[in-house]
């Protein structure tokens, strides 16, 4: 399609894509209507004051800000003060407390060891499996490059419960996430820059989203047929759900939260996980300590449950096996096809996003239309291939 001057969008979604791209056309002069099937902003990242305790809770779990990208992390500061926060995540294996990601402290405790950087390196070295040359699933990643013995105590039963299946037929790509350190180093992001917004995320997006060009429709659902109306449609649905599922339903899991509250501190730290496939969550986080800066005497936890997302559950990660993918292929076929769409974000684009990731790509396809508007080209479908 070919854009000019003023024209009508709609974004599908009031998370950070739909946010972005929304505030970014509003600036340029856009009209652009938001639609969002819930009834708050902000999506999964929505955050909210507990009225008991006064904690600052991140409803659909942790989520802390990360780039290195100084655009991203100059432009998510102009919506909210980020206060300093580095994630120190522990684990718990067999009753004892360990440091993630592996560095220097974890290999040293784990193996009751005082290795210095080198030897701990020619250590890693010699109990990875070198008979695996070029990891293809989780499992072979994480024995070649960690070995047996902290796969199984680390990876493997978390793996199993977050996942609901075997390392083995899981990507290498999901543990490719996180680094091996030969250092103390024990901040589990490797990004330059790192916060947690004073006001929480919904506070962001609601400001993103205060513009006179923008109209906010909250629990409005938003069909199909509707992209009629729209010069230009942002769609971070579910791609599948466009489709009205045709090619089948791709997987995701979903999440359960076991929310208690209690006096004083319960863990004292944001993260602890818990590798032990007997310990049904995967993970405990304690929501005031993403807020150091706060004082509140009561806390409010959050236990983990993973499982596969039923078709009333909402979506967190997806699956991306073989069958999803090549589902996914499909769908991009169908894609293809459409005049006025572009499919952004997480479930947009079914692909494992960040947040900094997310924003980035939505600045982009922000710039394309706006371009595409100046120069009369063509907007994509997608930002990046999503298969
Ligand atoms: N992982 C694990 N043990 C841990 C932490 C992570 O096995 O203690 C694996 C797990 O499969 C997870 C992946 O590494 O899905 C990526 O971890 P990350 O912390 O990035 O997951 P997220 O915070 O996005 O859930």
């Amino acid at each position: 399609m070919t854009i000019n001057n003023s024209h009508l969008v709609a974004c599908i979604g009031a998370g950070f894509s739909g946010a972005v791209i929304a505030r970014e056309l509003a600036q340029a002069g856009h009209k652009v209507i938001v639609f969002d099937s819930r009834s708050h902003v902000a999506g999964n990242c929505h955050t909210e004051r507990d009225a008991e305790t006064g904690v600052m809770v991140h409803v659909y779990g942790p989520h802390i800000f990360h780039t290195s990208n100084e655009i991203v992390w100059n432009y998510i500061q102009q919506f909210d003060d980020f206060m300093p926060f580095t994630n120190r995540v522990k684990t718990i294996h067999n009753n004892r407390v360990f440091s993630l990601p592996i560095n220097l402290m974890t290999i040293n405790a784990f193996f009751g060891k005082t290795f210095s950087p080198k030897q701990a390196a020619e250590f890693m070295d010699s109990v990875g499996d070198k008979s695996i040359t070029d990891p293809q699933t989780f499992e072979e990643q994480a024995l070649r490059f960690v070995g047996k013995e902290l796969y199984e105590a680390f990876f493997k039963g978390y793996t199993q419960k977050q996942w609901g299946m075997h390392p083995s037929a899981l990507p290498a790509s999901i543990l490719k996430r996180l680094p091996v350190r030969f250092n103390y180093d024990d901040n589990y992001y490797a990004s330059k820059f790192q916060g947690i917004p004073k006001n929480g995320y919904t506070y962001i997006i609601e400001r993103m989203l205060d513009h006179p060009n923008i109209d906010l429709r909250l629990n409005t659902p938003f069909s199909r047929e509707q992209s009629t109306d729209f010069d230009h449609v942002f769609y971070s649905g579910p791609i599948d759900a466009w489709y009205g599922y045709t090619k089948g339903r791709m997987g995701y899991r979903t999440l359960d939260f076991g929310v208690e509250r209690h006096e004083g501190d319960y863990q004292g730290n944001a993260v602890i996980n818990y590798g032990n496939q007997e310990v049904p969550y995967t993970r405990i986080s304690e929501h005031k300590h993403f807020a150091p800066w706060e004082q509140h005497d009561k806390t409010l936890i959050y236990k983990e449950y993973s499982r596969l997302c039923g078709e009333n559950d909402i979506p967190y990660y997806p699956i991306r096996l073989v069958k999803d993918k090549s589902q996914l292929a499909s769908y991009v076929e169908l894609a293809k096809s459409e005049s006025n769409v572009t499919f952004v974000g997480r479930l947009g684009t079914y692909r494992y996003l960040d947040m900094h990731i997310t924003i980035e790509e939505a600045l982009t396809v922000a710039d394309r239309f706006k371009n595409a508007d100046q120069q009369g080209s063509v907007m994509p479908v997608f930002c990046v291939d999503p298969i």
